[in-house]
């Protein structure tokens, strides 16, 4: 870790980075160990210059955005994570709305509420990032977040362009459910631009105001967690969270994690929860899903760090 901070100082980065900084208040489960080197950068050049220098001293990088869809291991994470919390903005030209990576995506779905502008009020209320939002193309009330991206701004992590800023125009069929070009690993996404539709912000606050209400309804903010644990798969006929419930797994607990008394396919931290917790009741689920119905439950949440 000396060594670390050491580089970082050379290379006049060290005033992005804390060192041995805990992770887990930066997720929405709440668990999880320390990174040793956690950088904060507030521009794209930023992002940039810790890109080259991690990749230069082959140190691993790991990209957190709103740690909405992330369980953290309890040792923590190793190298450099970079948070995208710096990274904010929210900009409108017409009914094209730029928003920074790190700015939450509900507050890109206000922001253009209150500028009349239709196509993000699906995913108001929804934690996270826009830059998590868009590598997970996330999705809820009928709506998801490819058909309305535009065009995404990006670091490049792959040599030989290592460094480099690019723009990645949307093509529809880079997308799937839960699927997005991101996710090979190459982007780092800094920005991102929507096309929207002109609105009326009473009417989409209306139905913003719906959306939050069926969450809170639905218990999504009353304990930590990361939202659905599982994909659902419409080979097997039924969302995740209703084959769980059939399986009877409401209420099972590992520790201090549980599956949640409202919802099958959402896992609490009931407070004191460990990461290793979390994983154990996950996959005791799969498992028990897999030998009474023969359906293999695909994780939609991400683990990370050193297992
Ligand atoms: C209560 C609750 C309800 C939820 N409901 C929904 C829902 O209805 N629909 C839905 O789709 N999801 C839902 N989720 C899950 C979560 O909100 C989404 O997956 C969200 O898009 C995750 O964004 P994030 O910024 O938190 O990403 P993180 O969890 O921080 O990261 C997820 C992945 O994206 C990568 N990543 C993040 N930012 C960037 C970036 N800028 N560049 C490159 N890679 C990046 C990370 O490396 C990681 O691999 C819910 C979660 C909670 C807690």
């Amino acid at each position: 870790m000396l060594k670390l901070q050491r580089e970082l100082e050379k290379f006049n980065l060290d005033h992005l980075v804390a060192y041995n900084a805990p992770l887990a208040p930066l997720t929405t489960f709440r668990v999880g160990g320390p990174a040793d080197a956690l950088a904060r950068p507030r521009s794209a050049q930023e992002v940039a210059d810790l890109v080259r220098w991690s990749r230069h001293r082959e140190v691993p990088l790991t990209i957190l955005g709103g740690g909405a869809n992330v369980v953290i291991s309890d040792r923590g994470i190793r190298g450099l994570v970079i948070h995208t919390g710096g990274l904010q903005g929210l900009n409108r030209s017409g009914t094209l709305l730029t928003v920074g990576a790190g700015t939450p995506i509900s507050d890109a779905s206000a922001y253009a509420a209150d500028h009349d502008m239709e196509g993000l009020s699906f995913i108001y209320a929804m934690p996270g990032s826009t830059g998590g939002a868009i590598w997970m193309n996330a999705r809820c009330y009928d709506g998801e977040i490819a058909p309305v991206l535009e065009e995404t701004r990006y670091v490049n992590l792959g040599e030989p362009e290592l460094g480099s800023i690019g723009v990645y125009r949307t093509d529809l069929k880079d997308f799937d459910y839960k699927v997005s070009p991101f996710q090979d690993g190459r982007r780092i996404i800094v920005e991102a631009t929507f096309r929207l539709t002109p609105g009326d912000r009473t009417e989409l606050y209306r139905q913003m105001k719906e959306h939050e209400e069926d969450r809170r309804r639905k218990g999504h903010f009353l304990a930590p967690c990361a939202g659905s644990v599982f994909k659902n798969n419409r080979a097997f006929g039924a969302p995740s969270g209703q084959i769980i419930d059939r399986v009877g797994l409401r209420g099972t607990r590992i520790g201090g994690a549980r599956v949640s008394d409202r919802h099958g396919n959402i896992i609490i931290n009931t407070g004191n929860a460990t990461a290793r917790e979390i994983r154990d009741l996950a996959e005791t689920v799969q498992n028990k899903v897999e030998q009474h119905t023969g359906f293999t439950l695909e994780p939609e949440i991400l683990f990370l760090g050193e297992w």
